[in-house]
């Protein structure tokens, strides 16, 4: 028996590659803010998630994490130890010291918690700014260094709306981020983060960065990536993907509303151990970007001529109010486009979101079928919107909780009303939630195409979802989340910056990052 035993052992130690178990850690710290937005995001925003829970969660969605686990599970002799994951509901206002503070503690806690681990992934969104806090995101990579050690590899992965400081680089071995826009690949950019980290752990790899800070701010058609310029700009840094040192390469534009000092945009290549590589090609990524930012610009229509507009079409319209879109950050309850219909009398049919929670509480009050009488509009953001009078008969009352067309998993919008006047619908919700695709009307029985105009809260969608079949109209409506973005009054970004400022000429400054593997 012992002889057949050490028989058995004897082609494992024989040779000298004895492969060990790795344990790698993974985090999450998912959200955005817009800093113009009053209403903070408070810890209830976020939906947490700890241990094994992540997993399972994350099992049931194309993720930046769930495409690192297939990248973790194909490869032998991997245990992931996943630890902690807070991801804004929906987007919101600058999150309280005392909300950051406890996100702080528990990442810090469930990390502490994991034991020696080999590596470390992050998924990030990159634009988070919480009170008294710039860089929430580069603040939790500083503590997960502290914890973890300065040996390991950590590989990050980022929204292509993320502000990526220096100081996320200085904790980063490699990033990942987004190619596209509206974002379809988050499993994808997981991937390429979690593959990277393998190679580090291999020692495989030696990877350097390249980030060269570009002074623009962009917004507009321009950037939707499969048929705007910005996709030929992603285009050109994934190609350099394929060069055999090129590791990762892409664009940060980071999102405007989110007013830090390093809003910006940022051109960012990873090479193994080729600094010269990687600073050329950031520079040459950059400069492009830099020739392209005038076109990159949105182009709005003046709210009462855009409704003029759309009461004359005679095809379906899309009234973009992504001035008040809450996946990028505002609050949702701007009746703008509402008021100006009414003054213009409308009678083609409209169907429009609204967050208001005082009028779902005259809605549930009143019941299935019973009229009220509301004010609706600037319940959450009186600063910029008026309120609508409005006469109405409620059609369907529902708790909010609905499925989202784009990823499947479950959404909330609170109590949710069903509101009719005249030819107006609206969908009236007591908390903001993701209006990027068709799920809140879909779920409340409300298919865009039965309409004639749509208030659309989101600056673009996937091309099936409207634009494929009716005219956009990008609305100059006020709102937190404005294309307009001299319209927002932003006081802490680092001056100049192009649209806020006129900047006459300009030079590419690369800097290097790397923690000398
Ligand atoms: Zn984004």
């Amino acid at each position: 028996m012992r002889a057949f035993l050490d028989n058995q052992c004897e082609p494992r130690t024989a040779g000298a590659t004895v492969i060990s178990r790795r344990r790698i850690l993974v985090a999450e710290y998912l959200h955005e803010i817009c800093s113009f937005n009053p209403v903070p995001t408070r810890y209830a925003d976020f939906f947490v998630n700890q241990g094994e829970q992540i997993l399972r969660f994350h099992s049931q969605i194309g993720s930046e994490i769930s495409g690192a686990m297939q990248v973790f599970r194909s490869s032998p002799q991997i245990d992931v130890i996943p630890t902690f994951s807070a991801r804004g509901i929906t987007s919101g206002g600058v999150i309280p010291a005392v909300d950051f503070a406890r996100i702080e503690a528990e990442w810090g806690h469930a990390l502490r918690n994991a034991g020696p681990v080999d590596a470390a992934y992050f998924a990030m969104h990159g634009a988070t700014a919480a009170q008294g806090e710039h860089d929430p995101e580069g603040r939790l990579l500083e503590i997960a260094r502290e914890i973890l050690g300065e040996t390991i590899p950590f590989a990050v992965s980022f929204d292509l709306h993320g502000i990526l400081t220096d100081r996320m680089l200085q904790q980063c071995d490699a990033i990942s981020v987004y190619h596209t826009y509206p974002h379809v690949d988050f499993w994808e950019t997981g991937q390429r983060a979690a593959t990277l980290l393998l190679r580090m752990l291999d020692r495989q790899i030696a990877p350097v960065i390249a980030k060269v800070e570009i002074p623009a701010l962009v917004r507009g058609d321009e950037l939707i990536t499969e048929s705007g310029l910005f996709g030929g700009l992603v285009a050109n840094a994934k190609s350099i993907q394929q060069h055999p040192q090129g590791l990762s390469a892409g664009y940060f534009i980071g999102n405007p509303f989110t007013d830090v000092p390093d809003l910006r945009s940022y051109a960012v290549v990873v090479t193994d151990n080729a600094p010269e590589l990687a600073r050329r090609e950031a520079e040459q990524l950059a400069e492009s970007f830099w020739n392209d930012r005038q076109r990159m610009q949105a182009t709005l229509t003046p709210l009462t001529q855009a409704v003029e507009r759309a009461l004359l079409s005679r095809q379906q319209v899309a009234l973009v109010d992504a001035a008040d879109a809450t996946s990028s950050g505002a609050s949702g309850d701007s009746a703008e486009i509402l008021r100006e219909l009414l003054n213009q009398r409308c009678s083609r049919t409209v169907l429009a979101p609204l967050v208001d929670a005082a009028a779902v509480d005259a809605a549930f009050a009143a019941g299935v079928g019973g009229p009220i009488h509301i004010e609706l509009g600037g319940s959450l953001d009186p600063r910029r919107f008026r309120r609508v009078s409005l006469v109405a008969r409620v059609r369907l009352l529902s708790d909010g909780l609905f499925r989202s067309e784009s990823f499947g998993q479950t959404w909330n919008s609170g109590r949710t009303a069903v509101l009719e006047s005249g030819p107006i619908t609206l969908v009236t919700c007591s908390r903001p939630v993701h209006l990027f695709d068709r799920s809140l009307f879909l779920a409340h029985g409300r298919d865009p195409r039965q309409f004639d105009i749509t208030i659309v809260k989101s600056p673009h969608c996937q091309k099936h979802m409207y634009a494929d079949w009716c005219q956009m109209i990008n609305v100059d409506a006020p709102g937190s989340t404005s294309a307009n973005l001299t319209s927002l009054g932003h006081i802490h970004a680092r001056r100049p910056v192009f649209p806020l400022d006129q900047i006459d000429s300009w030079q590419p400054v690369p800097q290097l990052f790397s923690r000398g593997r």
